[in-house]
């Protein structure tokens, strides 16, 4: 695939595949990864809601600082908890969609995620149109020509939305806020009901919890035990989202025609191999390209799927191995795109071509 900012794509690779149909991709994965085991799923599930127990019987037990410290272990463990709740919602865990509906909806709760708004929003939208930036706003970088028209406040949040640092902000201003607290569906829809159950259901985990934890260990506690989750739980779904869909390798597209399934599922998603520690605990959500090539594959046959794909189509996939360098250059060169030329630019490439274009015009003028 193509690599480094000014590059030209879409690359022949995504062109080359825009005419096969995800079916045909699917048939390269073995059969064996899609056989689900209810017991491997409930003692995965098991340990994360160990994991989150104890650091909230730590925040409530502890001293001042210490139950900061484990505010953000349950912010770790909560994201672990809403990764298996993810699997559960793509019915990769349980055939019975009930089952799936009932546990996923408790593992997302500790991230204050609504199990039925989730589903639209990441099932529908972002599986359905992966890096079609007209529907899918997932990571949906800026144009040149969008970031030099905006305005000064729209720029600043837009650069905290992509800073390794900030990039909570992202999903907090993009997904949660709008696509779920807010999220107001048309009335006519079928789904109404399920959103609005979903919203309450938030609601009331929410208030009972931060009213049990006050209780228990005052302000401290609903800080470390409730605050603290969600914003450590925010920042890291930004962060490996970021990762999963941003690459200088990998193209978004804003026409349709440019656009196919298969592009969107296999060329724009991205595998990233961390310590075996790192993916056990993650549950594979790194090995994304086979989970969206097909989301019906259990997080735990991730890997076995992904050799299966890249057998035929490792060419097409864009896959490195986890380093914080590698981290801060994707994040310093993927900074705004150019939908029509398919190019990546930097905040200071933009600058330095608004200001030729300025000396060019005050040149004229004279
Ligand atoms: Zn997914």
């Amino acid at each position: 695939m193509t690599s480094a900012e000014g590059s030209d794509a879409p690359s022949g690779s995504s062109v080359e595949i825009r005419g096969v149909t995800l079916r045909e991709v699917r048939s390269v994965i073995p059969a064996g990864c899609y056989v689900r085991s209810r017991r491997r799923a409930i003692a995965l599930l098991a340990f994360d809601v160990a994991l989150y127990g104890i650091a909230i019987v730590g925040v409530l037990r502890s001293p001042p600082l210490a139950a900061l410290g484990f505010g953000v272990l349950a912010g770790f463990a909560v994201a672990f908890l809403f990764v298996w709740g993810h699997d559960a919602c793509h019915g990769a865990l349980f055939e019975s969609r009930h089952l799936s509906e009932v546990l996923g909806t408790a593992a997302m709760l500790p991230s204050l995620q609504m199990y039925r708004l989730w589903a639209f929003g990441h099932n529908k939208v972002h599986h359905g149109f992966t890096s079609l930036s007209s529907v899918d706003w997932i990571c949906r970088p800026m144009s040149p020509d969008e970031y030099g028209a905006a305005s000064l406040w729209r720029r600043l949040v837009y650069r905290l939305e992509r800073h390794p640092a900030t990039c909570g902000l992202h999903y907090l201003l993009r997904v949660w806020w709008p696509g779920m607290v807010t999220f107001r569906p048309d009335p006519r829809a079928r789904r109404t009901r399920g959103f609005r159950l979903s919203q309450l259901g938030m609601l009331f985990y929410l208030s009972t919890f931060s009213i049990v934890t006050y209780r228990t260990g005052g302000w401290v506690a609903v800080v470390a035990a409730v605050v603290l989750p969600f914003v450590v739980f925010t920042y890291l779904i930004a962060f490996f989202v970021y990762l999963h869909h941003t690459h200088p390798d990998i193209p978004f597209f804003g026409k349709r025609s440019e656009w196919s399934a298969t592009v969107g599922q296999l060329c724009c998603s991205t595998v990233v191999r961390c310590s075996r520690p790192v993916e056990w605990l993650t549950h594979n959500i790194f090995v994304h390209t086979p989970h969206h090539v097909d989301s019906r594959i259990p997080f735990y046959n991730l890997h076995e799927a992904h050799q299966g794909l890249q057998r035929t189509y490792g060419h097409l996939i864009t896959q490195y191995r986890f380093r914080w360098s590698t981290v801060r250059s994707i994040f310093a060169r993927c900074q705004l795109y150019d939908f029509d030329r398919h190019t990546w630019h930097t905040f200071a490439q933009q600058r330095r071509s608004v200001d030729r274009v300025q000396s060019r015009s005050a040149i004229t003028r004279r």
